[in-house]
């Protein structure tokens, strides 16, 4: 097996909706905002090369928006989903799986791309399944007021129409082993409905693909929840129970969203979990 960092495009977002009821005096110190109260946000995507399999976890926000959508997020940087595949010598038609943590726009709008005539949406990864589950799928699909900003119609509903939409099995606890992609899935429903978090056992480590349960380093003490979670309290409970055993278990922890800490690793204080180590996918991955 062989993992890749796939950068799929850095934004922005705004700090106070990011770190919900945390003072922006204390979670500045980690994530400094720019004048319009902006922080740096990555869309680190992950390439798992396993035999005949080429699976990518997550896509990032896409390039189908118009200009005044993109213009909210503050796109920074040359990284693009194409430009990042292609570094490591692979292009979207390779991928024979798209793995999608949950259906938020920045985490799947990768997946639909426009048509060459821009007159229909189409997916973007023609050879490829694409992977949610069934509770994440109907919950996406009849939003509630709440996200309904976050799922849009576009990124979702030709994923069903191309016929390469697939469901991960649902487990009766919190964790399914050895799913059909291989890797275990810890699900989590303080973010939004049935969120998965892959957990890919590599040269004996654990890697741990974090999405939203954990975005940044800087959100690493139990409540510093996002304002965007659906159920604030089944977070704090949710990311207790993970960083607990990320620390017995010296997990390798994968951050999406963080610009600029790529992996890290936690260690128990008397404080609760903090921060161990911060490492590259270099040192990890090779
Ligand atoms: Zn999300």
């Amino acid at each position: 097996m062989k993992l890749y960092p796939i950068n799929a495009g850095n934004f922005k977002l705004d700090g106070g909706a990011m770190f919900g009821v945390v003072p922006k005096s204390l979670w500045q110190r980690t994530n400094p905002a720019d004048a319009n109260n902006m922080i740096d946000i990555a869309a680190r995507c992950l390439l798992i090369e396993d035999g005949n399999r080429l699976i990518l976890i997550d896509n990032g926000m896409g390039d189908k928006q118009s200009s005044k959508f993109f213009g909210h997020y503050h796109p920074w940087g040359n990284d693009t989903l194409d430009n990042s595949l292609k570094q490591q010598g692979f292009n979207k038609d390779d991928i024979t799986d798209v793995f999608m943590t949950h259906l938020h726009f920045d985490h799947c709008g990768g997946s639909i791309k426009w048509n060459t005539d821009k007159t229909a949406y189409e997916t973007a990864f023609k050879n490829a399944h694409f992977w949610s589950n069934k509770n994440h799928w109907q919950w996406a699909t009849q939003p509630n007021k709440r996200e309904k900003a976050s799922f849009l119609k576009e990124n979702i509903l030709p994923i069903k129409e191309s016929g390469q939409l697939k469901f991960t099995a649902l487990p009766e606890t919190d964790l399914l082993k050895n799913s059909a992609l291989g890797f275990d899935i810890f699900f989590a429903n303080g973010h939004t409905e049935k969120q998965m978090i892959p957990m890919i056992n590599y040269k004996g480590k654990t890697i741990c693909f974090m999405a939203d349960l954990l975005p940044t380093v800087g959100h690493l003490p139990i409540p510093y929840v996002m304002g965007y979670d659906t159920r604030p309290l089944l977070t704090l409970d949710e990311k207790e129970k993970f960083l607990n055993l990320a620390a017995d278990n010296n997990y390798y922890l994968f951050l999406e969203h963080d610009a600029h800490n790529e992996i890290i690793t936690v260690k128990h204080t008397e404080k609760g979990v903090r921060l161990a180590s911060i490492l590259s996918t270099n040192d990890i991955f090779n």
